[in-house]
């Protein structure tokens, strides 16, 4: 038997063999353009995140940018308050809170995510707007990609993929900004004086934004998105989703207006694809829900304005539950929705908390192992720390070093004069902890080394380590 994968697939049926290609590309899907109450919510849905996406690096907080991941010093600015690497599990919270958000959200009201806010959609959405405004609606587009290649052809292709550029870039530097400084991007760019790493950073994103809206678009929710593949589990028989009304719709078919296609034995669907030809994932919603739909409902202002012109009640194709289409009603109010609401509420609240009490400055002790563990000298022992200080406030702070121990031992610290940090300063200090050797009375005992803003007391991060002294 041979090893290799095969690229074409059997399969058998009447005696006959019949293969289908496995690696077959995708044939182009030209979404026609319709107008309706989801096209305009699509619209307002996607804007607050492009608007926040593209001008959130351009505003500056005390002086820095809002939104600023600076990597090299391992600070991440975000509005008011800086995080750093020891505040990851702040992150991995604030990913579950969202995992949850997004798993209640499906169940009430499907893949909304994916067809009103998911950038994979809101960039699909830019680009289609270019073409349309370049090429024309979609019969025009399939002309053209049809016709041959004259000077027309040029212009207008060469229009939409100047767009398509245009908007790659304008995303690639937004998005690199976030790292780099956006200013600082665009005018090292213009001055040819970037970072090397930068421009190459630069140039991927807008490559990828490029092919990504610009070709892959519907392959990417249907063969690369985990969520489409798992999506599925969250619905159940109340989730509001997009469905075509079978019942009403079939027996489908063409027929003139105003003739009495009931008498005929037919139902309301006019069999005019449009719902079909303004899908951006390229199925029929009328052979039933399929893992693919995003939910975007667009077939519904397609199909209602059919309906509109047809004199027919709207609503054959609409969102709706899978109880509402067997003649029930659908239940807002459900356990799991509970479930998901309290769990969101119990973790949004841990991570606030978290958030407001953790403190701008933080201390890293480390107990000086390279030489010798302790050191005698004119009737001390000493042993040898680096303090590492990280000031994620926004203000400057001078800092002291204070030991506390046993209260029998007198314990004195050799460091410098002053420690004075700006906002967003990180600085390791080596300091000599003493005890006299006469008060010393083990070989081992805990100590704790505690950094605190002069100028703000509350200011203050403890840390326990340990004081190693001569065997008695
Ligand atoms: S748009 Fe409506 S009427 Fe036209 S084919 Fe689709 S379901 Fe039928
Ligand atoms: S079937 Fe309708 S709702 Fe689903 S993706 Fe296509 S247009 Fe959007």
């Amino acid at each position: 038997m041979s090893d290799l994968i095969p690229t074409r697939e059997e399969q058998e049926g009447d005696g006959e063999v019949r293969y289908r290609m496995l690696y077959e590309s995708e044939d182009k899907v030209y979404i026609r353009h319709i107008k309706g109450v989801f096209t305009r919510v699509r619209k307002y849905t996607g804007l607050p995140l492009l608007l926040a996406f593209f001008f959130l690096p351009w505003i500056n907080i005390d002086g820095r940018q809002s939104v600023f991941f600076d990597l090299p010093t391992r600070q991440f600015h975000i509005f008011w308050t800086t995080f750093g690497p020891q505040d990851g599990f702040l992150l991995g919270w604030l990913l579950i809170i969202a995992a949850f958000a997004l798993f209640a959200v499906t169940t009430l009201l499907g893949r909304v995510w994916c067809g009103f806010t998911c950038p994979q959609t809101v960039w699909t959405m830019m680009f289609i707007w270019a073409e349309r405004v370049c090429e024309g609606d979609r019969n025009k587009r399939m002309k053209l990609d049809k016709a041959p290649w004259n000077l027309e052809k040029v212009l207008r292709k060469g229009g939409t993929h100047t767009i398509w550029l245009l908007i790659s870039l304008a995303t690639a530097l937004a998005f690199v900004g976030y790292f780099y400084g956006v200013r600082e991007l665009v005018v090292d760019l213009a001055t040819f004086n970037a970072h090397p790493q930068g421009v190459f950073w630069v140039a991927f994103f807008t490559f990828a934004t490029y092919m990504n809206a610009g070709f892959l678009r519907e392959q990417v929710c249907k063969y690369m998105c985990p969520y489409a593949r798992f999506q599925s589990v969250m619905y159940d028989e109340d989730t509001l989703a997009v469905y075509y009304d079978a019942k009403r719709g079939e027996t489908r078919g063409p027929r003139k207006k105003n003739v009495d296609y009931k008498a005929e034995g037919m139902g309301d669907c006019i069999d005019c694809y449009w719902c079909v030809q303004v899908c951006p994932v390229d199925i029929d919603i009328r052979d039933g829900m399929q893992y693919e739909c995003i939910n975007c409902g667009l077939c519904v202002d397609a199909c209602n304005s059919v309906m509109d012109k047809m004199g027919y009640e709207q609503g054959l194709i609409r969102f709706t539950s899978e109880d509402e289409l067997q003649g029930g009603k659908t239940r807002f109010l459900r356990p799991r929705l509970f479930g998901y609401a309290l769990i969101l509420v119990a973790m949004t609240g841990l991570f606030a908390q978290q958030v407001m009490t953790r403190s701008p400055i933080e201390a890293e002790i480390t107990r000086d192992r390279g030489a010798r563990m302790f050191r005698e000298s004119q009737g001390q022992v000493q042993n040898v720390y680096t303090v590492k200080i990280n000031n994620m406030d926004q203000a400057p702070h001078e800092f002291t070093i204070k030991v506390e121990g046993k209260p029998e031992y007198d314990y004195s610290i050799r460091k410098p004069k002053t420690i004075y940090l700006v906002p967003g300063e990180m600085f390791s200090v080596p300091i000599r902890v003493s005890v006299p050797r006469d008060q010393l009375k083990d070989t081992k005992h805990d100590i704790e080394i505690v950094v605190q803003a002069v100028d703000n007391p509350e200011l203050v991060d403890k840390h326990r380590t340990v004081f190693i002294g001569p065997k008695q």
